[in-house]
């Protein structure tokens, strides 16, 4: 089946012929602050900065998968651009994702740029780890404060059926790396599949503590066409608490990491254990984020198919940030007030695959 990661995203025709207003409803800017119309401060973005990747991971993306032209792509330039706007508006953290931003030629420079943003505070990545090896102590030099890596088992027939071409040792090599290169609390983000890592749970928690360092369990979300059913893999927060709860004691943390991870500790271990419910624990009150896809799309709610394109205006406006900020500003007004991921899960209800989106 051939499926295109370029999809547009149904931008609303409101939109489409999208001009800046000239002065913010929403959020008050001259404040550097991000407010939705909910009252929710916006002060975290996702910027995926490629949608390409070197797995095919099978909840992500379809088989075959068309990539986006070049030329529909953010430059590294553009994207520290979009980054600097963010944090000229109040944004203190970002997180870079993709596809997989490692295969992106000088994500270094990028990285470095992102980090030196006068009022950033956090600069942190996700990664498949394929190319943690190689980068752990570039990216540490370069000013990045935590990696996320996914890994959704520890064997490595399994880990090549679900990747569809991953080599599990490159991801472990990785990891190692990244631990020797200092970064402390990497965490293992694991999406949880019945039928497919279901079994495995334990033993993934268990590798998290051995090696002093968090994972979070994230239920599997209905977005982009995959080419097979979501809805006989899907498996919820709690099911999978349970089973760890006869394996280990889980105390209930009061932590948070500001996003929708709900935490459990481990007695006598320093892992955090997360969960990340968009099924059965709806966390959009508290959300605090808006992601920018590689080609330049603001996307306020991961589960809403509203945008706002910015490439057009970063190309229209090359040297004038004001539209930009606008744009933003007016992003905000737009964000929805919550998703709604049914249990369908079989038709996706959002047309964009996460590789586009960034995760
Ligand atoms: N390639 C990098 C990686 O895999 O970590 C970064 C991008 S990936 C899209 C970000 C996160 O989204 C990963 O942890 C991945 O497991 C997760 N993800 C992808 N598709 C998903 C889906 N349909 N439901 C839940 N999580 C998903
Ligand atoms: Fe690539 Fe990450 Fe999607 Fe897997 S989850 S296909 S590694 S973007």
């Amino acid at each position: 089946m051939r499926n295109e990661s370029l999809t547009p995203a149904p931008v609303s025709d409101a939109l489409l012929g999208f001009t800046p207003p000239t002065s913010p409803a929403t959020s008050r800017h001259a404040d550097r602050t991000l407010v939705d119309k909910y009252g929710r401060h916006v002060t975290y973005i996702r910027l995926s900065i490629t949608d390409r990747c070197d797995f095919r991971c099978n909840y992500c993306m379809a088989e075959e998968m068309t990539f986006l032209p070049r030329a529909q792509v953010l430059t590294l330039e553009e994207c520290l651009r979009v980054a600097r706007t963010f944090v000229d508006l109040g944004v203190t953290k970002v997180r870079v994702t993709g596809g997989e931003p490692l295969v992106r030629q000088n994500v270094v420079w990028l990285l470095e740029q992102i980090a030196g943003l006068p009022g950033l505070k956090e600069l942190v990545i996700t990664t498949n780890g394929s190319q943690l090896d190689r980068f752990a102590p570039a990216l540490r030099a370069a000013g990045v404060k935590r990696i996320n890596v996914s890994l959704d088992t520890l064997r490595a027939d399994r880990f090549r059926a679900i990747t569809r071409v991953g080599d599990l040792s490159k991801v472990l090599r990785g990891l190692d790396a990244a631990r020797a290169a200092g970064f402390q609390r990497v965490k293992l983000n694991t999406v949880m599949m019945r039928g497919s890592n279901d079994d495995e749970l334990v033993d993934l928690v268990q590798f998290a503590v051995d090696r002093d360092i968090d994972i979070s369990f994230i239920e599997e979300m209905p977005l982009g066409e995959i080419g097979h059913g979501r809805q006989s893999t899907y498996l919820g927060s709690e099911e999978a608490l349970a089973s760890l709860e006869q394996r280990f004691v889980l105390l209930p943390s009061t932590e948070s990491s500001g996003g929708p991870a709900r935490y459990w500790r481990i007695p006598g271990t320093a892992t955090r254990v997360g969960f990340i419910s968009p099924h059965s624990h709806n966390f959009c009150e508290s959300c605090n984020r808006v992601r920018i896809t590689a080609r330049g799309d603001l996307y306020p709610c991961l589960g809403n198919n509203d945008a706002v394109p910015l490439l057009p205006l970063l190309r229209a406006h090359p040297t004038d940030d004001a539209p930009l900020r606008a744009a933003i500003v007016h992003g905000m007004g737009i964000k929805a007030k919550g998703h709604d991921f049914s249990r369908q899960m079989d038709a996706p209800q959002v047309v964009r695959f996460m590789s586009m989106t960034g995760g």
